[in-house]
This record gives C-alpha cells, sequence and structure tokens, in this order.
C-alpha cells in the first residue's frame, strides 16, 4: 500500500494553471472522524458551491487528505475509494490524493509533510503563485506553507467565507 492518486479526469494539457487544494476531512465534509461511508458523509455548508466557484473563475480543483484509518484497519481502501467516486459525482475535482498510513508508518507522504500538495500542482501543472489549499487542521497550514502556496485557514461555518476572498486576491492579482 501506498500513498497514491484517484484520478478523476485526465491531466490538463495547458501549465500554469490555478489550483484550488481542499483538505477533505472538516472542510468538504463535517470530521466525524474516521468518515467511511455516504452515511456519515455531511456536506460542510457552502463546501460544494465553493467548488464551484473555483471552476467558474478557472480553477482546477484537487482534495488532499490523510487517511489514516485506512492504515489503521478502521475500513478498507476500497471503501475510501468507493466514497471518493460517489464525491466525484456530487462535485467537479479533477484528483485526489491521499495518504493511507498510520502516524507509526512515518510515511513521508503525510500532511504537514507537502509531498502530496506538490504532487498535486505537478499532476494538474499548477502555478503555486495562484494557488491555495484550504484546512481545519496545523498539518494542513504547514503543508501549504511548504509546498509554497497560500494557506487558508477554516475553522467550521460557511466555507465561501475563506474561499471567495482567497479567489478574488487571486484573480484580482492577475488582472492589475
Ligand atoms: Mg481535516
Ligand atoms: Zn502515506
Amino acid at each position: 500500500m501506498r500513498c497514491d492518486a484517484f484520478e478523476l479526469k485526465n491531466a490538463p494539457r495547458s501549465s500554469g494553471n490555478p489550483i484550488a487544494l481542499f483538505d477533505r476531512d472538516g472542510v468538504l465534509n463535517i470530521d466525524h472522524g474516521y468518515v467511511a461511508n455516504r452515511e456519515n458523509f455531511q456536506w460542510v455548508e457552502g463546501a460544494k458551491e465553493s467548488i464551484e466557484l473555483c471552476r467558474n473563475a478557472g480553477f482546477l480543483i484537487a482534495i488532499i487528505t490523510n487517511q489514516s484509518g485506512i492504515g489503521r484497519f478502521y475500513y478498507t481502501e476500497q471503501d475510501f475509494l468507493g466514497l471518493m467516486g460517489w464525491v466525484a459525482e456530487e462535485i467537479d475535482v479533477e484528483v485526489v490524493f491521499y495518504c493511507p498510513h498510520s502516524p507509526e508508518a512515518k510515511c513521508d507522504g503525510r500532511k504537514p509533510s507537502p509531498k502530496m500538495v506538490n504532487m498535486a500542482l505537478q499532476f494538474l501543472e499548477g502555478d503555486p503563485a495562484r494557488s491555495f489549499f484550504v484546512g481545519d487542521k496545523v498539518s494542513d497550514i504547514q503543508a501549504a506553507e511548504r509546498a509554497g502556496i497560500r494557506p487558508v485557514p477554516f475553522a467550521g461555518g460557511d466555507l465561501r467565507e475563506v474561499v471567495i476572498p482567497v479567489v478574488q486576491e487571486i484573480m484580482d492579482s492577475e488582472t492589475s
């Protein structure tokens, strides 16, 4: 088992793309702890709309998620992939990078490592200066900082409240 990517769309043909990266649990869905099925997958307010507005602004979308529940044998990798397949029917997302390892495995992909963020930027031909990563934990913020992209902390509530300002800021920097 390794850290892996679940590709939902073909890689883009252009380069220098703005990328909106999202942590999953606590950002897109309420973090009930080791969410592994649809019954426990409760969308955060404004999450779907945030993805849609990023896409409308020209961003490609990636999800970057630690899934130690797989390494802890709470659920299987197939459970996770099945759930993400359903998520991808609900929102428009290019790729999911996930680390299935428990912290004890000391995988170098697990956040706060920037590795999965960097892999997503590389896969999507992202422009770091026009990309951001929304996360609810310190490890997300550290992963973003180490990858050299804007960290966007989210503490709950409506996701649009943190996403709209950063999208606006990046779009404004393009036109100025
Ligand atoms: Mg989280
Ligand atoms: Zn890993």
